[in-house]
């Protein structure tokens, strides 16, 4: 079965910046699964996942504006500590990422000067302004469910779970 829209693929994948470096990868965890055609990748990886064959193995480089976007300058705010997904202090410390509860679900952000209540952040993503290279291995690919295309998510191991 191949890569198409309605389809709930599971992946595994090393990421590595222009340098080499690695960035993530899920091969410590189970494979990540997500439903295809739902905006839930960023869109340079899904096009390139697209019509590709369950087993395969490949490579690209995602650039900047088709990954996470370029960075954008001035985006500092001020974010009370009990917005962050991770509240432990020895945690907030400047250079850290750190998830924040937004109404589009969480968001990385970077802190930059942490408080007693509050955090200044940097809300560009982590990875914005970087060309991604991935690696590529997609485990397995099969049809969604019809729960799965009316949440626009994938369910069971490296998707949601409600
Ligand atoms: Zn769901």
């Amino acid at each position: 079965m191949k890569v198409e829209a309605d389809k709930v693929v599971q992946f595994h994948y090393r990421l590595n910046d222009s340098e080499g470096n690695e960035l993530e990868s899920s091969y410590d965890n189970d494979p990540v699964a997500y439903l295809h055609g739902h905006n839930n990748m960023i869109p340079g990886l899904e096009m390139a996942m697209t019509d590709r064959e369950q087993g395969t193995r490949f490579s690209t480089v995602v650039v900047a504006k088709d990954g996470y976007g370029e960075r954008v300058e001035g985006s500092e705010q001020r974010i009370p500590i009990k917005h962050l997904l991770v509240k432990k202090k020895s945690l907030l410390m400047p250079g850290a990422v750190v998830s924040v509860n937004t109404e589009n679900g969480p968001r990385p952000v970077t802190i930059i000067k942490s408080g007693r209540f509050n955090v200044d952040v940097d809300t560009n993503h982590p990875f914005a302004g970087m060309d991604l290279h991935y690696d590529i291995e997609i485990i397995d690919v099969r049809d969604a469910s019809d729960e799965e295309k009316a949440h626009g998510h994938a369910h069971g191991v490296g998707g949601h779970h409600h």
